[in-house]
């Protein structure tokens, strides 16, 4: 097959990169962007040098979880500068270029691609330990653009949550990875139960065995759930990242697990 020099450009520049974490989902709403920042911020607590990429333009929170809304990125010699969130982790967000959380992106299909492919190509990430990158939703185009890109060395976190355990989505996303050749890391069930806010005690409210039995019918691992917890939204909604919060619940515990299993 004949090289590409855009996509050799793109491979080179992410050439510094040790691993590559895309993190997806069958349908939005599930909480991908939530675990996504949380699992880039806990690497980066745990030491390592990480990367955090949005590219979910459909709805980029990102900057919004992490309060750099409005930061606009800095631009040198042609390459944008991730924005630092601490001096272990940088960001990239298509949400940088959006002039309001408000605004919807409209833009059309190509373009959508078109930035995703500059933001991987075109942004200075140098050397890191992890990228994370949260993926738009679904198995179209863009989230098909964002693997094909990154192949051969990209590894899949699939999020869902109990009610989209049972339906065909999740399957689609393990089965849209195997086709492109992405290994998949495993398959995190968000939303699954509830935190007491008083106790931290987790209520299951759908049954409990779902991602579980899921993922061993598909031969990926899984590698847990987190629950129903407010305190995981209103830290997200304050920009707060929760796992950066040293709180001590089932929440934390679950999200500490996920990020040592990467
Ligand atoms: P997606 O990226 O899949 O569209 P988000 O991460 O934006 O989903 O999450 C959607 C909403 O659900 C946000 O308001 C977020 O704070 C909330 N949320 C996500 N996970 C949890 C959870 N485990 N407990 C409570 N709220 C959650």
């Amino acid at each position: 097959q004949a090289s590409c020099p855009s996509q050799d450009k793109l491979t080179a520049n992410l050439n510094g990169i040790k691993n590559k974490i895309v993190v997806l989902s069958g349908k939005g709403g599930v909480g991908k962007s939530t675990v996504a920042t949380n699992l880039a911020v806990g690497l980066s607590l745990a030491g390592f040098n990480v990367g955090l990429l949005d590219v979910d333009v459909h709805g980029p929170s990102v900057p919004h979880l992490l309060k750099l809304t409005g930061v606009v990125p800095g631009f040198e010699d042609g390459v944008l500068q991730p924005v630092p969130w601490s001096d272990k982790l940088g960001v990239m967000s298509v949400g940088f270029l959006v002039e309001s959380r408000n605004d919807p992106v409209i833009w059309r299909g190509p373009r959508k691609t078109g930035v995703i492919e500059q933001f991987m190509r075109e942004v200075n990430w140098g050397e890191r330990d992890f990228l994370v990158v949260d993926c738009p939703p679904g198995t179209g185009d863009e989230p098909l653009s964002v693997l094909q890109r990154l192949q051969p060395d990209a590894k899949v976190v699939v999020v869902t949550t109990p009610q989209q355990v049972a339906i065909a989505d999740v399957r689609r996303s393990i089965s849209f990875c195997r086709a492109l050749g992405a290994p998949i890391v495993g398959l995190v069930e968000n939303m699954s139960g509830y935190a007491c806010p008083h106790c931290g005690k987790v209520e299951e409210l759908f049954s409990a065995d779902g991602g579980v039995d899921l993922c061993a019918e598909m031969g990926v691992p899984f590698l847990g759930r987190i629950p129903i917890d407010p305190m995981l939204m209103r830290d997200g909604d304050q920009g707060n990242p929760f796992v950066a919060q040293g709180r001590a619940n089932p929440t934390a515990e679950a999200l500490q697990a996920i990020v040592s299993k990467i």
